[in-house]
């Protein structure tokens, strides 16, 4: 029997902006699980997508989050200097003859795939095609075989990657390195046990379930909260400017993200500060108490 790995949990924002009250439900969750059970919380910045990173988003993340009262464990690290471990998982996929070469575009794919429930299934066309890597885009081969794990809040959740997604990027054509990779070999260096995050990247979990599988790493336990929604549709995410958590309402604010978590803070707390604010939401913190759903709408 191997050991229970210890509790290590993380928030890994992307820097595209600042944050939001989705961003700070997601932090205020992933933070309490941790210290509910005596755990480390990491802070990552996810700055692999170069063209979404906006100069200076970074340092105002790390100071909101300060002001907020949360603490993390070491350094905050950032996955643009994580490339070289990118590539060595990159390398040993390759090794493993799972990686191919595609030049397919997306006007082709759109034109020729079939749409399924996470978007365009990508039917392989290049699949033993032997390109010359450098220029492309590379995929990885997905199987038939279904990945199946269990959320803490949503429950049993089943993907059958080579149907339902097909064989996916993992380093795109510009040849910055994709998401779906760079979290992986983020988490596993981290030792993540524990992943809480929006229910948005529900969807890309069995896809980094599978790449942990085939790179020969531990798969951490999930729990996918909510999502923050307008009342229009569409979630609140830095890309839409959704407007910016203020610290100098951070009481109020945190009071807010606790609501929304399902864990009812007494009215009373308002009035407290907040770090007794943090003390209660510490010591009443519930897992099973936040809403089995993936989306709530919030009002402006
Ligand atoms: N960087 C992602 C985001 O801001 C989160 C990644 C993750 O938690 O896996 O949406």
């Amino acid at each position: 029997m191997s050991q229970p790995r210890p509790y290590r949990g993380r928030f890994a924002p992307s820097p595209s902006g600042p944050l939001h009250f989705g961003s700070l439900v997601a932090a205020t969750a992933s933070y309490l699980q941790a210290r509910s059970q005596q755990g480390e919380w990491f802070l990552r910045i996810d700055d692999i997508d170069e063209k979404r990173t906006v100069k200076g988003a970074d340092q105002r993340i790390i100071q909101t989050l300060d002001q907020f009262g949360f603490e993390w464990q070491g350094e905050v690290i950032y996955q643009s200097h994580c490339k070289a471990d990118y590539q060595d998982a990159l390398q040993q996929l390759t090794s493993k003859k799972l990686i191919y070469p595609c030049d397919c575009s997306r006007q082709k794919i759109r034109q020729s795939a079939k749409q399924g429930a996470y978007g365009y299934i990508y039917p392989g066309y290049c699949r033993n095609k032997n390109h010359q890597p450098t220029e492309y885009a590379l995929r990885l081969r997905t199987n038939d075989k279904p990945i199946i794990f269990d959320d803490a809040i949503l429950g049993c959740q089943q993907q059958n990657l080579e149907q339902e997604v097909g064989d996916f990027i993992v380093r795109r054509r510009d040849t910055l390195f994709a998401y779906q990779l760079a979290i992986v070999v983020d988490d596993e260096k981290q030792g993540i046990s524990d992943i809480i995050r929006g229910a948005d990247l529900l969807d890309s979990t069995a896809r980094q379930i599978y790449l942990q599988q085939q790179l020969g790493y531990h798969t951490p336990s999930y729990a996918h909260i909510p999502l923050a929604t307008h009342p229009q549709g569409g979630k609140l995410s830095k890309l839409t400017a959704a407007p910016a958590i203020n610290p100098q309402q951070a009481k109020f604010e945190l009071f807010k993200a606790l609501n929304f978590l399902g864990q009812q803070p007494p009215a009373e707390s308002q009035q407290s500060d907040l770090n007794s604010l943090w003390s209660w939401a510490i010591n009443n913190w519930s897992l099973q108490k936040i809403p089995a759903k993936k989306a709530i709408i919030v009002s402006a």
